[in-house]
């Protein structure tokens, strides 16, 4: 048997009329199967695009996109847009017939050959995603989050072997927003669904992805375990998008102890931390930002203002002299 690639896009471009940096530029990807694969940009660096062409709703100007082998056809070659293997969730739930019950907005995209199957089908997804008990609700008087979990419902009742998310957590409280990752990471698990996410929240994709791509005016500047980019991210950009980190000038990182060539040198907030018992007390508390288990501290010296983090919450106050201890940089 020979090893055919799931899900693979070879020099893809699609650029569009009229912007100078728009769309997505000569682009290699292979999507690992059943895993989380996330991609994560800034605001406008072609990760809705990118999606869009993987699932064929868009085509490439240049190269080509294979699936289990098979060319995806864009929009001009295919009558109904979009792979049949695939299904996409956005942010918008306007799909819903918020008149009808929820158990209906699922079951109804089922076919009616096989009564038996359709409800055991149903019941199997609304399981899956938490939302049984809300079989006889109309869809109307859901939150958002609950909308949400019909949506990706109904994206999963026909067992697509690729489920696509396009920052589909936006709308939804952070409160909830854990508990549908999880239970997301659980399909995937249970069934050997693969997910390829957009989404700019670092928190999100940290704790969901296998795999993250970032990208930046529509190329792929580094892909990783999230772990591995998070802890030694080879590109500023990188590092900015998962962390709210400092990034200090050359001749700032000097005030700091720190002698570099490098344009920049970055401090994660959990690489610094205040040590009161320190004679040389030159940092001032500017700012406590109390967290929960932890704290932000805004620390000033010369100008200069770090984000620390400290899980001692309550020992330090605004005015508070203190001594700072970098225990980690990077340089870029
Ligand atoms: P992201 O999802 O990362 O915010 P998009 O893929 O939506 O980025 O967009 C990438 C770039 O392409 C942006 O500069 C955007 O303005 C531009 N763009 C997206 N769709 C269109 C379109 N249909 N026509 C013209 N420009 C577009
Ligand atoms: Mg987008």
């Amino acid at each position: 048997m020979t090893d055919t690639p799931f899900l693979q896009a070879t020099a893809i471009s699609k650029t569009y009329p009229g912007e100078r940096v728009a769309g997505v530029k000569r682009t290699d990807l292979a999507i690992q199967p059943q895993k989380i694969t996330a991609i994560i940009g800034e605001s406008g660096s072609g990760k809705s695009t990118l999606l869009r062409l993987l699932y064929g709703l868009l085509s490439p100007d240049e190269g080509s996109i294979h699936f289990k082998g098979e060319r995806i056809w864009g929009p001009e070659e295919k009558l109904i847009p979009g792979h049949d293997a695939m299904k996409m969730v956005t942010q918008d739930t306007d799909g819903l017939n918020v008149y009808a019950k929820v158990w209906d907005n699922i079951a109804v995209l089922m076919p009616n050959t096989d009564v038996g199957a359709k409800e055991e089908r149903a019941t199997q997804v609304l399981k899956q995603l938490n939302i049984l008990h809300l079989a006889d609700k109309q869809a109307f008087f859901l939150s958002g989050g609950e909308k949400q979990r019909v949506a990706i419902a109904r994206a999963l009742i026909t067992r697509p072997e690729v489920l696509l998310l396009d920052e589909p957590f936006n709308q939804v409280d952070t409160s909830f927003r854990e508990g549908l990752q999880q239970d997301i990471r659980q399909v995937v698990h249970d069934t050997g669904l693969t997910v390829i996410m957009v989404s700019h929240d670092p928190a999100e994709v940290l704790s969901m992805a296998d795999e993250l791509i970032v990208l930046k005016e529509g190329q792929i500047i580094e892909m990783g375990h999230p772990k591995k980019l998070y802890q030694n991210p080879q590109n500023l950009y990188t590092a900015k998008l998962l962390t709210n980190c400092n990034v200090l000038a050359a001749d700032e990182a000097k005030h700091c102890g720190i002698n570099t060539r490098a344009a920049h040198v970055v401090i994660y907030p959990e690489w610094a931390a205040p040590t009161g018992s320190w004679t040389r007390k030159n940092w001032t508390v500017k700012q406590v930002l109390f967290k929960g288990s932890y704290e932000d501290l805004l620390v000033a010296k010369d100008g200069i203002t770090l984000r620390l983090l400290n899980d001692e919450p309550g020992k330090y106050n605004v005015g508070d002299k203190v001594h700072i201890k970098i225990n980690r940089f990077m340089e870029f």
